[in-house]
């Protein structure tokens, strides 16, 4: 025993005591400064947690020596103690507000120190009876030594005169912190386990502080605290109520506010009643106010010292309620410590059903940081199971609500008001639990057992009878609500009382029924059931009454008989009537709400007007009224058109009822969507993604060099763009955007970045939602209303227009232009593809194809020599910045208006987000049509609009240019080998691009290209798409694995035609191994071959539909409408025009060709003659974050064997794992600190820029939190998708249950990253927690 044989416990603490030495001032007190440096202070604390350890076992025996060291230890402990009674003082602060706020903090942090190891203290203390008198005696000497004799006055009320200590509270100082004082109350308590009292003769002492002055420091300081919710010490500033909250709360109120209310108790007991009484009234400065004359004395008293005294008698009150009542410590109540515990849980359940961590959290911890829940917990709560993502609660038991007690010490003003809301809303199970009454007491220990006396004191009595009696009087100057409360709920303790010594010691020393009704108390209480004042406590009112007879009948005949009523009927009624107008106030509430938003909407649009007046004046004239804002999308009319059809000569009509107005959110008013302005637009979102990466790491390259045409085939980057739909004027959305710009611009530079959004990037809040946006789209007509005005009803076959086509591109010649001709500004030469003219191509062509592919391809020449200008300037405007930010959002590029590749990003952007809204519908197994939300639906109009329209804001030359490139990488030509393979391509993008480019094909050069030359789905469109879905077929065989020999299931049948399908494409393949140069033979079957490529081929085609559908606004098949579709690919096939068998599709001659040349390709013969298996896999799998194991434990190993990279074998602090691609780094720390753009930043942040183009989300490993990282600045955390066995989650792990995965949350997380969500959900989080703003995001 290192306490017995080494003094151990004396010496830690006198040396700790030395090094605290110089922080003591002239009283011996310890005195801390602010800005004081407490490091070393800090660091000697940690000898306290040594003491907790030496006492962590409790002694068995007391062995010779042992007693002598533990008490030695006691005396030093007692001596420091000493030097923390007092400290920190206070004194009221009348007139000035005091001129600094003091240092708090160090006596607190303090404090939490040494009150971890003073409960070890007391229980060694508690296991033997001369160690427990020594202790007790040294304590009360140590008291005695600090306080001395104290100066008496005689205070009185009537005759009942009182010794009381003359100290004022309200002047002179008084302080929070009473160790030594509290150290005696908890050896109080155990005097009883050896039949001790303070009168043994054991501690007859010449210098003992007498029961009063026992209680005087922790009464001042609850008077202190008193008269701080009276408002007496509003000037004393934010640091005293710091220390009020703290003194109340879960961590510090055991060596506080609960020692102090024991004193009060033990001194209560010893001293007589009407004694206690007067004491506390006088501190209280109530003794005027108990007089008679106090009601009835015109005093022109001001209103706030009346207010003040009114509050004062409530907390008065209250003090007496809480002596009275609270039991429920072992020592005072006849009870164990799970009885305390299970009140505690019963009151926090009072206010509400919990879940685990908060009625943790709400528990008192002991020195190994339990709180006990789980033992005692089932005793009075049920636990409601989690459901999928809500967190699991506790739920009190019915039968457990009648020990609710509205004044629970451990309530703070707000836990009593919810919970007396609670009780009000709860089904009462009988009418005597109306009014919230006190419940039934347990009996005190025989020490405690005087305390009962008070209730019928006189001076108790008197109390009563004044509050009585001013709540009776029309004007009185006192009379409040709670005190009658107060005063009810005192009697009901005292008839309890009565009852609970009547019943189980068969009399009793209690008469309070004789006594008050001799004082007149419960003629009082008849009288008041009529009056008004006592309407708000009518229940409690009642139940009192009727209880006093009960109490009554009992006393007389002695006869045991318990109070239980039955709930009658008219209860019963009144509870349904209570529950009808409830339900009233509620859905009154709701409507005052809706109306209060209401309100202030149109408040807020008539300052956005009278701002923008001038504004309005102007264009109001140009705005067509519109009577009504119709839904005119939600009808879609497809029961006309069993199996609509979008391409070709013989597509069916255009859904075409979608010329529409639309409201703007700014201003209100609702214009028509016309090329001619005004221009509307919608809040946007851009960005780089590589969610969809089939090629994690892989870099983009550099800006410069990238040839955007062509999309690389693993999606490694993209540019993704989407809405929250709320549609503005352009105009409103540039002042709008102005007027953000310029409060921005005036904030000093240092706070700039504190914004959930970065005006450097042009983002801004859209102003209706909130959502993040940093471009807007603009809203334009429906392409086949630009279109309506050309006729076109040629047909053309797939081999004669692609011969018309072939014989354009290898006839088109490069030709060097400088910059002012090709229009680009910059300095060096471009070198553009010059088609032939589309009279020169029809010379070439035989001559019945020749007439028909002119007609195909008039109407190019016919629209583009009508003169242009049909674009108003603002709708021109809105498609160049859109475009623009496209371009230099997608490419990390500098604005540059006239750069070749800005039309092209567009279109990319256009692709690349049909790609994601296909991946999400696919993930969630939603049809393809039909169930888009409708900002996938608002965006995709929007985009597919801009994107074909952006021509017109391009030169012709340049369109042209793209065009033969585009084509030739399909068609041939001399320029093929520099275009990229099928291989590596993404044909679906180039569909998008090529669908765009291809009217331009012949316009006129150097002319504007003409709005109406937008695609409408004609031939041209058909033509397009079916060559690109051979290429897609051949694209998928040559990357497919046909090495698979394995048998299909035997029961399927397989049909004929799927058996002539199957070998179509099994020739092809073994023709497209020839055209490879690849010995290799086909072993895969048919029928196998077939399924593969239908199910890989389906994702484009789906795209496809979803492409052609926003582009000709022709109705999707019902077919695609459900979830479950007989044939997704064959109805897709129909509408949009395919062959929709295989054999057809790649039996035409013109494919054997076509596949020779693509097979030729020198990159494809390499990719494919190398077999590294860098080829992709048809249909590309959705991407998944990565797969975490279902025990949160096999994580934490993991992190633990993790290494920081850049130290030399050194743990990481902060490991963290990226979900995307689950690369492990040392986050937080610079060791891995690098530079991004000459920028330091985290390991995360870093990552992030690569792995997910500066979007990121990872699992901090310790914390149990997920962090989201977006811009490079900013970032939020997000719940972890690991719970506990109650549905909560840990972030901290802070409390360390065991941890499960939760299968919905993590996927909850999945589609927030795969809809490109996370900067969204980083904005709302910022936006709505301004502390996350502080974090520097960008070192983690
Ligand atoms: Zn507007
Ligand atoms: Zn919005
Ligand atoms: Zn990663
Ligand atoms: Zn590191």
């Amino acid at each position: 025993m290192l306490i017995q044989d080494y003094n151990l416990l004396a010496r830690i603490l006198a040396e700790f005591l030395k090094q605290c030495a110089h922080y003591k001032n002239m009283d011996s007190k310890f005195a801390f400064q602010r800005n004081q440096n407490y490091v070393e202070f800090k660091r000697a604390q940690y000898m306290l947690y040594d003491v907790k350890y030496l006492l962590t076992c409790k002694p068995e025996s007391w062995p010779d020596g042992l007693p002598e060291n533990f008490l030695n230890g006691f005396a030093v402990l007692l001596d420091l103690l000493s030097c923390m009674q007092g400290m920190d003082s206070v004194t009221r602060q009348v007139g000035q507000h005091i001129e600094y706020e003091p240092e708090w903090e160090t006596a607190f942090n303090l404090h939490i120190k040494i009150s971890m190891f003073l409960p070890l203290l007391l229980e060694w203390c508690a296991t033997n009876k001369q160690v427990l008198v020594q202790a007790y005696r040294n304590a009360l000497q140590m008291l005695w030594s600090i306080q001395g004799r104290f100066q008496v006055v005689t205070r009185d009320v009537d005759e009942w005169a009182a010794t009381c200590i003359n100290y004022d509270p309200a002047t002179l100082p008084v302080s929070i912190h009473l160790p030594v004082s509290r150290i005696v109350a908890g050896l109080h308590l155990l005097l009883g386990r050896f039949g001790l009292t303070y009168d043994s003769p054991e501690f007859t002492m010449e210098e003992k502080p007498a029961p009063r002055e026992l209680m005087e420091y922790p009464l001042r300081c609850q008077v202190m605290v008193a008269q701080s919710h009276a408002g007496m010490w509003r000037r004393n500033g934010y640091s005293l109520l710091h220390q009020i909250y703290l003194y109340h709360s879960v961590r510090c109120r055991g060596e506080m506010l609960d020692k102090d209310i024991v004193m009060l108790q033990v001194s209560a007991s010893l001293l007589p009643p009407n004694n206690f009484l007067v004491t506390l009234l006088d501190r209280f400065h109530l003794l005027y106010w108990i007089r008679d004359a106090y009601d009835t004395r015109q005093l022109s008293s001001q209103e706030e010292t009346l207010r003040q005294t009114v509050a004062l008698v409530e907390e008065f009150l209250r003090l007496l309620i809480i002596v009275l009542s609270e039991r429920f410590v072992p020592g005072i109540g006849k009870v164990t410590a799970a009885d305390c515990l299970m009140r505690e849980i019963i009151h926090q359940l009072c206010i509400g059903p919990m879940a685990h961590s908060e009625l943790t959290k709400a528990l008192p911890e002991n020195q190994n940081r339990e709180t006990g829940l789980e033992l005692v917990v089932a005793q009075v709560a049920d636990f409601k199971k989690p459901r999928e993502t809500v967190r699991g609660t506790y739920e009190l038991k019915p039968d457990c609500y009648k020990h609710y007690n509205p004044f629970f010490y451990h309530y703070t003003r707000s836990d009593l008001s919810k919970s007396e809301e609670t009780q009000r809303k709860r089904p009462k199970a009988s009418p005597s639990e109306e009014g919230c009454p006190p419940p039934a007491l347990v009996s005190f220990t025989e020490e405690f057992s005087h305390l009962a006396e008070l209730l019928d004191c006189e001076v108790m009595l008197r109390v009563m009878r004044v509050v009585l009696e001013r709540t009776g009087l029309t004007h009185s100057r006192s009379y409040s609500e709670p005190q009658l409360q107060m005063v009810l709920h005192l009697i009901g303790i005292a008839l309890h009382e009565e009852a609970r010594q009547v019943e189980e010691l068969r009399g009793g020393s209690l008469h309070f029924v004789l006594r008050a009704t001799d004082v007149g108390i419960f003629a009082r209480l008849e009288v008041l059931v009529a009056n008004d004042h006592a309407k708000a406590h009518k229940d409690l009112l009642t139940w009192v009454l009727k209880l006093y007879k009960k109490v009554k009948k009992l006393k007389s005949h002695a006869v045991p008989e318990l109070i239980v009523t039955e709930p009658s009927a008219e209860s019963v009624a009144r509870e349904s009537e209570r529950e009808r107008v409830d339900q009233q106030r509620r859905s009154d509430l709701a409507t005052a709400r809706r109306n209060r938003i209401l309100t202030q909407m149109s408040q807020m649009q008539k300052t956005f007007i009278s701002e923008n007046r001038q504004l309005f004046d102007e264009t109001h004239t140009e705005l067509t009224p519109c009577p009504s804002q119709a839904d005119i999308r939600s009808d879609h009319s497809m029961e006309e058109e069993e199996n609509p059809v979008a391409l070709g000569a013989a597509r069916t009509a255009a859904d075409d009822n979608d010329v529409g107005q639309e409201m703007c959110i700014l201003c209100q008013e609702t214009t028509e969507i016309r090329l001619d302005g005004p221009a509307m637009v919608l809040a946007a979102f851009v960005q780089r993604s590589t969610v969809m990466s089939k090629s994690r790491q892989k870099l983009p390259e550099d800006v410069e060099d990238t040839d955007v045409l062509f999309v690389s085939s693993d999606l490694f980057s993209g540019t993704h763009t989407a809405t929250c739909g709320h549609i503005m004027h352009a105009d409103c959305w540039q002042k709008f955007f102005e007027s953000v710009l310029a409060k921005e611009r005036r904030r000093p530079i240092r706070l700039r970045h504190h914004l959930s959004f970065d005006i450097d990037k042009n983002e801004f809040l859209c102003p209706l939602c909130e959502n993040l946006s940093n471009t807007v789209l603009p809203l334009l007509p429906s392409l086949p209303s630009l279109a309506a005005s050309r006729s076109q009803q040629v047909e053309l076959p797939l081999a004669d227009w692609l011969d018309g086509l072939e014989k354009t591109v290898t006839s088109s010649k490069s030709v060097r232009q400088n910059a002012e001709t090709a229009a680009c500004t910059s300095e060096e030469e471009l070198t553009l593809l010059v088609p032939e003219s589309l009279v020169a191509i029809c010379r070439l062509l035989k001559e019945n194809v020749a007439a028909n592919f002119q007609q195909l391809f008039n109407y190019v020449c016919d629209i583009s020599s009508t003169p242009s200008g049909e674009l108003c300037e603002s709708v021109v405007d809105m498609i160049y910045t859109f475009s623009q930010s496209a371009y230099t959002i997608g490419l990390d590029a500098l604005p540059h208006r006239e750069n070749p590749r800005m039309p092209v990003m567009t279109w990319n952007s256009c692709a690349f987000t049909i790609h994601a809204i296909e991946w999400y519908l696919r993930d969630e197994g939603k049809p393809l049509f039909g169930t888009f939300s409708s900002r996938n639906l608002d965006c995709l109009n929007a985009l597919v609009r801009s994107a074909a329209v952006v021509s017109y804001v391009c030169s012709v030359e340049v369109l042209k240019s793209h065009c033969v490139h585009l084509l030739s990488s399909l068609i041939g030509g001399e320029h093929s080998d520099e275009a990229p393979c099928i291989l590596s391509t993404d044909l679906f993008s180039y569909l998008v691009s090529a669908v765009f480019l291809l009217p331009a094909l012949y316009a006129e050069n150097g002319k504007q290209m003409s709005i109406k030359l937008v695609p409408s789905g004609g031939e041209n469109e058909r033509n397009l798409l079916q060559l690109i879905y051979i290429a897609h077929v051949v694209q998928i065989l040559l990357t497919a694995e046909t090495n698979d020999e394995e048998e299909m299931e035997v029961e399927e049948v397989i049909s004929k035609e799927d058996r002539e399908e199957g070998k179509s494409l099994a020739q092809l393949l073994s023709f497209m191994y020839k055209c490879a140069g690849l010995e290799r033979d086909v072993k895969i079957t048919p029928p196998r071959l077939l399924q593969m490529v239908r199910s890989a081929t389906l994702p484009f085609l789906r795209c496809a539909a979803i492409f052609f559908h926003f582009v000709t606004n022709v109705p999707a098949p019902h077919d695609l409408c459900l979830e479950f579709p007989n044939s997704e690919g064959e109805s897709i096939c129909t509408y949009l025009a395919l062959p929709s068998s295989f054999t057809q599709l790649v039996e035409e001659p013109l494919v054997n060709r076509l596949v020779s040349r693509w097979c030729d390709h020198p990159t494809a013969r390499d990719m494919m003659s190398h077999r590294s298996r860098r080829l992709l896999d048809y249909p590309l799998e959705i991407n998944q974050l990565v797969h975490l194991p279902s025990d949160y434990s096999e994580l934490i190993n993991q992190a633990s064997l993790f290494t920081c990279p850049n130290s030399d074998g050194d743990d990481s602090r902060a490991p963290t794992m990226c979900l995307v691609c689950g690369t492990m780094l040392c986050s937080q720390s610079y060791c891995c600190q690098t530079e991004l753009d000459g920028v330091p930043v985290g390991a995360c942040t870093a990552h992030a820029a690569c792995c997910g183009a500066g979007v990121g989300l990872f699992l901090r490993v310790r914390e149990c939190q997920v962090l989201l990282l977006s811009g490079r600045t900013k970032g939020s955390f997000f719940p972890p998708p690991y719970l506990d066995d109650y549905g909560e989650t840990d972030q901290g792990l802070r409390r360390g249950n065991p941890l499960h995965l939760n299968p919905e949350r993590y996927r909850r997380l999945q589609t927030i990253w795969l809809v490109h969500s996370v900067p969204q959900e980083i904005a709302h989080a910022l936006e709505s927690n301004s502390s996350l703003l502080s974090i520097d995001w960008q070192h983690l």
